[in-house]
């Protein structure tokens, strides 16, 4: 038999990433931990497509069965492969983020959704196809995470991606932000540390980035993560939330096991919009001291702000640039709120009747899908391009880069490089249209 496993990705993000894509994009870990959950024995070949840097081809193998996963923004793209593989005879499978809020509705494209982790799924359904018996739905939450393989990484195409290779100690998160779609696939359940440390020790690598959605969120578990990395000399960087820059312990340790930035998702500089979306553990007005204390420790802060809460005025907005100047950040984001299918804001938007389309490739973080209070879609549309483009202007991509205590460390290239990606991540494009 023969197996084709997508990670989708849809072409408009594609093109949004732009031609930087490669200072931005990972080699998927999503294909290499699902390429190591399939039995052996069973396939004579298994082939695998990163869309991000690679392209579906329907009719270069015929395969017994195609699995693909998918956030939502890719999910129409991921339902016309399903669509093309399935007239050419093949078996679907799904997976992922959307599969997972909207089983039933991904039903319609393919004849096998997995919903949740797909540790135990996976294998179950493999075993279950063999013996001519699959189900319509696996959903299995039971999982260990001592028992997670290793990751196949060598299967993985690693062209036109950064050579960062990227690991996971702990997928899930114990808080409750109400946008947050990470909270519909996992739940917090760190690894056991020794597990990840031979994970990392066997990739040979000098950095890592870890993926988890908040690496600090068990503080004992990190100190105890951290104190066993540091013996490996790596450079490493994740994400973690506004309280980690008022810990000076956990700052010290995370700075002496090699971590040179983290990714905060500030979200907002208005506390009733942090409050408003269940963001209650951020105080927008200690961001500064926070992140000069994450500064003074050898770290350098990406901050992530969300544009289209219900508190939000146009006036707020539209100064957030110089505001976000005056934090001192060494790179900074933005995103419009986005009402995931499975998430609280989902239901709470669509109750109100709120949402005003259900074009899923719309659900990307670009655009506004639903009805702000304060002002229109439009508008929230012009003022998410508009602070893109302020906030990178070459004079703050500049600025950003060299007032950064990084500079001093010998990092002023990858920040540079930073910067300017995400400058040029598309956004400015739009501008020029
Ligand atoms: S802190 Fe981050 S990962 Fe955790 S629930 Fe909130 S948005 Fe999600």
């Amino acid at each position: 038999m023969k197996l084709l496993m997508i990670h989708v990705w849809n072409g408009s993000e594609r093109s949004y990433r732009g031609r930087f894509s490669n200072l931005l994009s990972y080699p998927s870990l999503t294909l290499a931990v699902i390429y190591s959950l399939i039995p052996e024995g069973v396939f004579e070949q298994i082939d695998l497509i990163d869309e991000n840097s690679q392209r579906v081809s329907y009719d270069k193998e015929k395969y017994d069965i195609v699995m693909l996963s998918f956030d939502t923004s890719s999910s129409l793209t991921a339902y016309k492969h399903c669509d093309e593989f399935r007239k050419r005879g093949s078996y679907i499978v799904c997976g992922g983020y959307h599969a997972t809020a909207l089983p039933d509705e991904v039903l319609q494209h393919c004849d096998t959704v997995i919903c949740g982790p797909a540790e135990i799924s996976v294998p179950e359904f493999v075993r279950d196809f063999s013996a001519g018996e699959p189900k319509r739905k696996y959903r299995n939450y039971n999982v260990c995470p001592a028992d997670f393989p290793m990751p196949a990484r060598n299967k993985i195409t690693k062209r036109r991606k950064l050579k960062i290779p990227a690991v996971v100690a702990d997928r899930g998160c114990s808080n409750c932000c109400k946008y947050c779609s990470m909270r519909t696939m996992w739940k917090s359940d760190p690894r056991p540390v020794e597990s990840v440390v031979n994970e990392i020790k066997s990739l040979k690598a000098k950095m890592v980035i870890f993926y988890d959605p908040n690496f600090f969120g068990k503080r004992e578990y990190a100190l105890e993560l951290m104190r066993a990395l540091k013996p490996l000399k790596i450079l490493w960087a994740s994400n973690a939330t506004a309280d980690f820059g008022y810990d000076h312990e956990l700052m010290q340790a995370a700075y002496e096991s090699g971590c040179r930035g983290v990714l905060i998702g500030l979200e907002s500089l208005n506390s009733q919009s942090l409050t408003g979306v269940g963001k209650r553990f951020h105080q927008a007005d200690k961001y500064k001291e926070i992140i000069d204390n994450i500064h003074s420790h050898g770290m350098a802060v990406n901050g992530c702000f969300v544009l289209g809460f219900d508190s939000d005025t146009e006036e707020e907005l539209l100064a957030l640039p110089e505001r976000v100047d005056r934090l001192g950040l060494d790179l900074c984001r933005f995103a419009v709120l986005t009402p995931y299918p499975g998430t609280k804001l989902f239901e709470e938007f669509e109750k109100q009747g709120r949402l005003i389309t259900r074009d899923w490739s719309r659900y990307n973080q670009h655009n506004a899908v639903f009805t702000p209070v304060n002002f229109s879609a439009e508008r929230l549309d012009e003022i998410y391009r508009i602070v893109w483009k302020k906030a990178y202007s070459w004079r703050r991509v500049l600025k950003r880069t060299f007032s950064s205590p990084w500079r001093k460390n010998g990092y002023v290239f990858i920040l540079l490089g930073a910067n300017i990606g995400f400058k040029f991540l598309g956004i400015d494009k739009r501008f020029r249209k």
